[in-house]
C-alpha cells in the first residue's frame, strides 16, 4: 500500500473504496446466482494455516489479495449448506431474494434494537411476526422479536416464563419453590438442558412415547410430583431427529389442574404449519405461551434468524427490559422496542431479509416450497421401505427421513458419509438412535431432486 493511512482512508469514498465495494458486491452477486456453488469440504487447521496464514498485517494484504484468499481457500472449505444435496442436521435454503436483500441489510447499517432509531425495519420485521402469529394460531396481541437462532429464542422465553411465575406467585401470595424446574422430552433439542443449566434451574426428562411424542398422560405424574416447581414445559413442533411433533393439545389440557408455561420449540418444524398437509399434527400450537421457529431453517432465509413469539409479550418485557440512565430515551410506551423481548441489546433486524422475500414473493411461494420437501420426503421414505439392504426408523412426519442399512455398523456410516462427501455426490452426517447408528435425511430444499437422494440410497446397496 503506498497512500498514506489518512484517519478516513477507510470510510471516504475513493478510488480504492469504490473498487473494495465492486468487487465484493460482484463476487456476491455470483454466488448468489449460480446454483453451481460446490459442496466444499473441510480442510484441516494445518491446511488452512499453511494456505491462509498470516493475513493479518501493519499494511494490509488489499482487498484483491484478501478477496482471491477467500474465493480459492476460505470459502472452498466450507460446506455449501445451501446446496441440494447438503442433506445433514437441517440444512438452509435462502431465497436469492432473502440473500440478496441481507446485502441490502448490512448496507443500511440499522439498529434494529429500538422504534427511535429502527422504525421502518422494526414496522416491517412485526409484519413478517404477525403472519407467523396467525399461521400458528396465536391470538392477534402475540408478540415478539427475532433472535440470533433458535437456543437463544428458547433461553430468552424460558426465561420470560421464571419471571413470570416468581411475578405471579409472589402476587398471589404462594411461596416460591426452593428449585425451579423445567420439563422436555427424552427428544427434545440439546438447547435444553443448556437453558436450564445457564439458568440455574432443575431440568426433568420425561420419557416420548414410541412414536417419539411428549404427550399430556407422560407429563401429568411430573407435574403431580413437583407440583409449583414446574414453571414450564417444553415441547417440540419438530424434533431435530427425526422431525417429529409433541401431542399439543394434551399438554395445554393439563393446564386445566396446573399451572405452566407452554414453550413450543419449532425451531425446524413449525414452518410446516404453514400447509395444510400436516396441519392436523399441530393442533394446540396455539395455545403455547411461547413459541419459536427459525426462518434459517425451512423458512427460507440466511443465517441467523430465529423468530420468538410470545401470546402475552408483556411478560417479556418485565423480564427483559434492561434499565439504564442512557436508555432511558427508548422507554416510550408507545414504541415497540425488540430489545425488551429476548437476551440481547444491539441487534441486527435480521428478520428483514425474511420480510423482503416474504413480501416479494408471497406467502403462497412459500407454502408451494414447503409442500415440495413434505412430498420429497415421503416419496423417499417409501422408496426407502421397498429397498431390501433399507428400512426406516420412523415412519416420517415432516421432511427428516431416518433409516438404516443392514448390517452396517457405526463406522461403515462415519465411512459411507466421509465417502460421499469426498467425492461431493452429498452431505450425509450419520446419527443415531438409542445409541444404534442410523442415517438420516432432512430436507428443506426445494432445489433437493428424488435423482439426487436415489442415487445417494444406490451408494448403500
Ligand atoms: C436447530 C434447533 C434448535 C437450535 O436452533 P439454533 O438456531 O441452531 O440455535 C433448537 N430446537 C430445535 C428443534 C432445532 O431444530
Amino acid at each position: 500500500m503506498t497512500e498514506l493511512n489518512t484517519p478516513a482512508r477507510m470510510h471516504e469514498i475513493s478510488k480504492e473504496t469504490e473498487d473494495i465495494v465492486d468487487r465484493v458486491l460482484e463476487y456476491g452477486r455470483g454466488r448468489i446466482l449460480d446454483g453451481g456453488a460446490d459442496l466444499g469440504r473441510p480442510l484441516t487447521a494445518a491446511e488452512l494455516r499453511e494456505r491462509a496464514a498470516g493475513t493479518i498485517t501493519e499494511d494490509g494484504m488489499g482487498a484483491e489479495h484478501a478477496l482471491s484468499l477467500f474465493e480459492r481457500v476460505l470459502a472452498p472449505s466450507c460446506i455449501t449448506v445451501d446446496h441440494p444435496q447438503y442433506l445433514s442436521f437441517i440444512p438452509a435454503a435462502p431465497t436469492k431474494a432473502a440473500t440478496a436483500f441481507d446485502l441490502a441489510l448490512s448496507a443500511s447499517c440499522v439498529y434494529g434494537t429500538s422504534w427511535l432509531e429502527g422504525s421502518g425495519v422494526v414496522h416491517a420485521e412485526n409484519e413478517v411476526l404477525a403472519f407467523l402469529a396467525r399461521e400458528f394460531g396465536l391470538p392477534d396481541s402475540a408478540a415478539g422479536v427475532f433472535v440470533q437462532g433458535g437456543t437463544l429464542g428458547n433461553l430468552s422465553a424460558l426465561v420470560t416464563a421464571r419471571e413470570h411465575a416468581k411475578r405471579e406467585r409472589t402476587e398471589r401470595g404462594r411461596p416460591l419453590p426452593r428449585r425451579w424446574r423445567i420439563l422436555y422430552s427424552s427428544e427434545a433439542h440439546s438447547s435444553m438442558p443448556i437453558a436450564a443449566r445457564v439458568m440455574d434451574v432443575e431440568a426433568t426428562v420425561v420419557p416420548a412415547d414410541a412414536d417419539g411424542k411428549l404427550t399430556g398422560d407422560a407429563v401429568r405424574p411430573f407435574l403431580d410430583r413437583y407440583g409449583e416447581e414446574v414453571f414450564a414445559v417444553v415441547a417440540s413442533a419438530g424434533t431435530t431427529n427425526f422431525g417429529g411433533v409433541d401431542d399439543f393439545a394434551s399438554l395445554a389440557r393439563l393446564r386445566a389442574d396446573h399451572d405452566f408455561w407452554l414453550h413450543i420449540d419449532g425451531a425446524y418444524g413449525l414452518a410446516a404449519m404453514l400447509v395444510p398437509e400436516r396441519r392436523d399434527l399441530f393442533d394446540g400450537v396455539g395455545s403455547a405461551d411461547s413459541l419459536t421457529v427459525d426462518p434459517h431453517k425451512w423458512l427460507f432465509a440466511p443465517f441467523d434468524a430465529c423468530a420468538l413469539l410470545y401470546r402475552h409479550p408483556q411478560r417479556a418485557r418485565e423480564a427483559h427490559t434492561q434499565q439504564a440512565e442512557f436508555l432511558r430515551i427508548l422507554d416510550d410506551t408507545e414504541s415497540w422496542n425488540p430489545r425488551d423481548y429476548a437476551l440481547h441489546l444491539t441487534r441486527r433486524a435480521r428478520g428483514l431479509p425474511m420480510w423482503f422475500s416474504l413480501a416479494t414473493h408471497g406467502a403462497g411461494a412459500y407454502r408451494a416450497a414447503i409442500s415440495q420437501s413434505l412430498r420429497l420426503t415421503r416419496e423417499i421414505a417409501d422408496e426407502i421401505s421397498a429397498r431390501p439392504y433399507l428400512s426406516l426408523v420412523r415412519e416420517p412426519e415432516l421432511s427428516v427421513v431416518v433409516f438404516r442399512r443392514a448390517g452396517w455398523d457405526a463406522a461403515d456410516y462415519a465411512a459411507w458419509s466421509q465417502r460421499l462427501l469426498h467425492d461431493q455426490l452429498a452431505f450425509v452426517a450419520p446419527s443415531a438412535h438409542h445409541g444404534t447408528p442410523t442415517a438420516r435425511f432432512a430436507l428443506v430444499n426445494p432445489r433437493t431432486t428424488r435423482e439426487q437422494l436415489l442415487e445417494v440410497l444406490d451408494t448403500m446397496a
